[in-house]
């Protein structure tokens, strides 16, 4: 079998969806799937909807174009507004937009004047983590400018926190948003029937026990693919986390010291601190480096420790020499999932463990 690789077991993902979607029902929350770490892959798109989610959501117009090309009719939602550019192809593979600049709702409303469609709106609004959104001083001027806008329909708020500052979100941002949510409805007659809570970073909150209030959706991700929480990257209970495992393969294992010799300066990818000098070791070099994984993101088995890294090889010590073509399997975080599912040099490879979820389902 062909290395590099990245063997996606849909199955587990597919139970990663399914125990999402009924945790969270029972709290009165949809779940929409998120791709976008997968490169948009049908297959683990379709498994997502096998499990329950509602819609699929994607930061890339590529991805959900290739969706859409691979037969999924499932409602899709655009996560990253659009440059003015793109708008006729956002329209045209997206039924929902995540917007915050009015620049971007007029691009799009005559994207979809143009193919004589509806397009739905999602209004983003800041609420401390400072990447997308609107300030919540000016939601009710943006909300009462999208309900007046032709061609586009505000279908609801949402916010996203966690990503860029790693602000936690909960109670207080979450009690924030469903008041502008009903405020926007009972002041100025806007109607927001989607009021989408976040990310996975949302899940300790969302599985609380405080009432969720008018949140009604999240964009789930990292939750489903690796069975993560991205706020401690410690596992979530009841998830699986061997949804996916990459695969390399050993070209030389030798015992070499453990200490680089001759005077040393940067080495490829900036200053490396020296190694602890301990004698010789095994080291095993991999076919596997940074234009196939982000290498600080992949776990060995046990025993194994990554010493260091370059553009194609990852260099581990290992307790015993390898044979050259030896397989090593690493688990990787959400950073080198996104690097080997968006590598050209990383092959795929489904796995499905039960019949009854057939890959072309
Ligand atoms: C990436 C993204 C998500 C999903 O994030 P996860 O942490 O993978 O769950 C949700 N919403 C937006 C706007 C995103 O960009």
């Amino acid at each position: 079998m062909i290395t590099p690789r990245i063997d996606i077991d849909l199955t587990a993902i597919e139970h990663n969806a399914r125990t999402l979607v009924a945790k969270l029902s029972k709290r009165g929350l949809s779940v929409t799937g998120v791709t976008k770490a997968t490169l948009g892959s049908p297959d683990v798109a379709k498994a997502m909807l096998r499990g329950g989610v509602v819609g699929i959501a994607d930061s890339r117009i590529e991805n959900l174009e290739a969706l859409r090309d691979a037969g999924i009719r499932a409602p899709m939602t655009l996560l990253r507004s659009p440059a003015p550019d793109w708008a006729d192809r956002a329209v045209a593979c997206a039924s929902t937009t995540l917007v915050s600049d009015l620049d971007v709702v007029d691009a799009l409303s005559a994207a979809a004047g143009r193919r004589a469609v509806n397009h739905r709106l999602v209004l983003m609004v800041e609420l401390g983590d400072l990447r997308e959104g609107v300030m919540v001083a000016d939601v009710l001027d943006a909300a009462r400018r999208i309900s007046r806008t032709r061609h586009v329909t505000l279908a609801g708020i949402g916010t996203n926190l966690a990503c860029r500052s790693g602000v936690i979100p909960g109670d207080d941002q979450m009690r924030e948003l469903s008041a502008l949510a009903t405020a926007l409805g009972a002041k100025f007659g806007v109607a927001t029937p989607v009021v989408s809570g976040g990310n996975s970073a949302n899940l300790t909150w969302a599985m609380g026990t405080t009432p969720v209030g008018r949140v009604n959706d999240l964009r789930l991700g990292e939750a489903i693919l690796l069975g993560m929480d991205p706020l401690t990257r410690k596992p979530i209970p009841g998830l699986r986390q061997d949804t996916f495992c990459v695969v390399a393969s050993v070209i030389e294992s030798l015992a070499k010291p453990s200490y680089p010799w001759g005077l040393r300066a940067q080495s490829a990818f900036g200053t490396v601190a020296a190694p602890r000098e301990r004698g010789s070791i095994v080291q095993t070099l991999v076919a596997l480096g940074r234009q196939d994984v982000d290498p600080e993101g992949v776990t060995p088995p046990a025993g194994f420790h990554v010493l260091g890294s370059s553009s194609d090889h990852l260099v581990l010590e290992t307790p015993t020499r390898m044979p050259a073509g030896t397989e090593v399997r690493f688990s990787p975080s959400y950073s080198a999932l996104l690097r080997a599912m968006t590598s050209p040099f990383v092959a795929e490879r489904l796995v499905t463990a039960s019949a009854g979820s057939s890959i072309a389902a």
